[in-house]
């Protein structure tokens, strides 16, 4: 396992804790039933009452679930529970939403496993009880994760090279009006270096190796959580890899075994 904290147990800092003075209220989360419903999220509210799930219970469930696997960063678990998965996936699968399962977003990608942001987040926070400053998210996918993740820091920016991919995020994200959350579209192999530093950075697709842009572009005392391959050894197969960059320099931990789609180069 890693250090619990870089720099001599010195906590991580939020740095850079505010990049605007804009200050975003936690948890601004709306109610499921939308003031003009939709014709798809008015279906899908349907569908999940329509089985009798009640979506605050089914996700309280989940996180208590969340909580009995060993996940006991509160923070993390409250945001889990906030943020309403079932928007996020297609009406055909929001039966599914609230299990701990990995499901198709569209064009090959998927939206990672409740218990797997879990474990990313609580691994990113791991040392800093606050929130964390500037977070880049590589792999918006639908948008879930930078939901999440505007919970608990103070600005998030997530980079899709999928255009499809990237406005679907638009869209799920647009009812919850996060002012945190910046979707941008492109590659994030390069990071993003106009928000650089950033106190976190956390990746949802897995390449060879961790590309050293996003070393450079994290602060000192931040911390980045991705999945690699596991190496020529271990063929297909994946790690999550912890690196905190310290005054001292760069320490990698690796993690367990992971499954993650492919970190790829460029736009589509
Ligand atoms: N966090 C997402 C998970 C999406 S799956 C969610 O909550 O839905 C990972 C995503 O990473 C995919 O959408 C894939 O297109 C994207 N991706 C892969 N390589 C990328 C790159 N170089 N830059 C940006 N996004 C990338």
């Amino acid at each position: 396992m890693t250090q619990p904290n870089p720099g001599s147990g010195k906590l991580r800092p939020g740095f850079p804790a505010r990049l605007e003075t804009r200050n975003t209220p936690v948890a601004p989360v709306r109610p499921s039933t939308p003031q003009r419903p939709v014709a798809v999220s008015a279906y899908k509210n349907t569908l999940i009452h329509g089985v009798g799930l009640d979506s605050s219970a089914v996700r309280q469930s989940m996180v208590a679930k969340l909580a009995q696997q060993g996940m006991t960063d509160s923070a993390v678990l409250q945001a889990l529970g906030s943020i309403e998965r079932h928007r996020f996936v297609d009406t055909a699968l929001v039966n599914q939403a609230y299990e701990d399962t990995s499901l198709p977003i569209g064009l090959g990608q998927t939206i990672s496993k409740p218990g797997v942001v879990a474990r990313m987040l609580e691994l990113l926070r791991q040392g800093s009880p606050g929130r964390l400053g500037r977070v880049l998210e590589i792999g918006t996918g639908c948008g879930y994760q930078a939901a999440v993740l505007s919970l608990l820091c103070q600005e998030v920016y997530s980079m899709e090279r999928l255009r499809g991919l990237h406005d679907k995020a638009r869209n799920n994200l647009r009812h919850l009006r996060l002012a945190n959350v910046h979707l941008l579209f492109g590659d994030g192999m390069p990071g993003y270096a106009k928000g650089a530093p950033y106190a976190g950075i956390i990746a949802a697709a897995g390449g060879e190796a961790v590309p050293q842009a996003w070393i450079d572009q994290l602060a000192v005392g931040g911390r980045l959580v991705a999945p690699v391959s596991a190496g020529a050894m271990h063929a297909g197969k994946q790690v999550l890899v912890v690196i905190d960059k310290t005054p001292q320099g760069v320490r990698q931990s690796v993690m367990e075994g992971v499954y993650f789609v492919p970190l790829k180069s460029g736009i589509a």
